[in-house]
């Protein structure tokens, strides 16, 4: 069982104290549905439109045959013609969340075909409705999504900022995190400044990790903070979902 597989406490008294109080939030923890992957640029360029209401995803403009990659692993659903994109390129991504790519001149996939974080997968074109090279951009929660989210939070949960370099190093190891009201710091101490609060399970991606101040939270006792670049600062590692105190295979910073 997943709570007493928790072993973040330095000292064992604390822990079994925790045990019971734990209870209601490692429940919820649990029923919160797995989302995110491993994001990747999808290309580099300028903003040149955002998501808003009479525009479906965002545009990042560039020079004609820059690269454009897929976000995330998962299926290449549609690749082919459409009226106003010219070309487009559909992924359905191992969350069931949906990419949408358009205006490119050249598409290197077909569907059907299984990409990976990163792929290449066309080259910037201006086809269609666009008065100048940009890829346009959209996310979708699922296949029969019809109105896309904003992509900025969506890469952003997924560990990319825009605008962003493809190729640029991982965006960390995915983990989750538990509790409710966590605070987000600037740096690995307690008196450093409040950059986000996380209300509740949140997927996030750990780029590296740090000693830092001790922190005493919900009878554990920790000095390890991860840095999640998305969120722009440090979260305690007692509130990143995982039994040890130091998380395995993350880099320290
Ligand atoms: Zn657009």
């Amino acid at each position: 069982m997943r709570l007493f597989q928790r072993t973040k406490s330095i000292g064992l008294l604390a822990a079994a104290v925790a045990a019971t109080a734990l209870v209601p939030l490692t429940a919820g923890a649990a029923e919160a549905a797995p989302s995110g992957y491993a994001g990747s640029c999808p290309t580099a360029g300028t903003i040149t439109q955002g998501w808003h209401s009479g525009h479906d995803g965002i545009d990042i403009a560039n020079n004609r045959g820059t690269p454009i990659h897929s976000t995330g692993p998962g299926t290449v659903i549609v690749s082919g013609t459409a009226s106003g994109y010219g070309q487009w390129i559909r992924i359905r991504h191992d969350d069931g969340t949906v990419t949408e790519y358009g205006h490119m001149y050249e598409r290197l996939v077909s569907a059907n075909q299984r990409v990976t974080s990163g792929q290449l997968i066309a080259r910037m074109g201006s086809e269609g409705q666009s008065t100048g090279p940009h890829l346009h951009f959209e996310a979708h929660s699922s296949t029969s999504s019809t109105r896309g989210m904003d992509p900025v939070p969506y890469l952003a949960e997924r560990g990319v900022r825009l605008p962003c370099t493809p190729g640029s190093t991982s965006p960390g190891t995915n983990f989750t995190t538990w509790g409710t009201s966590v605070r987000v710091r600037s740096e690995a101490s307690l008196s450093a400044a409040v950059v986000t609060t996380l209300t509740g399970p949140t997927p996030v991606y750990v780029k590296c990790q740090k000693r830092g101040d001790m922190v005493h939270a919900e009878g554990y006792s920790n000095d390890a903070w991860s840095y999640i670049p998305a969120l722009g600062g440090y979260i305690t590692n007692i509130y990143i979902d995982h039994p040890d105190a130091w998380l395995p295979g993350v880099n320290p910073c």
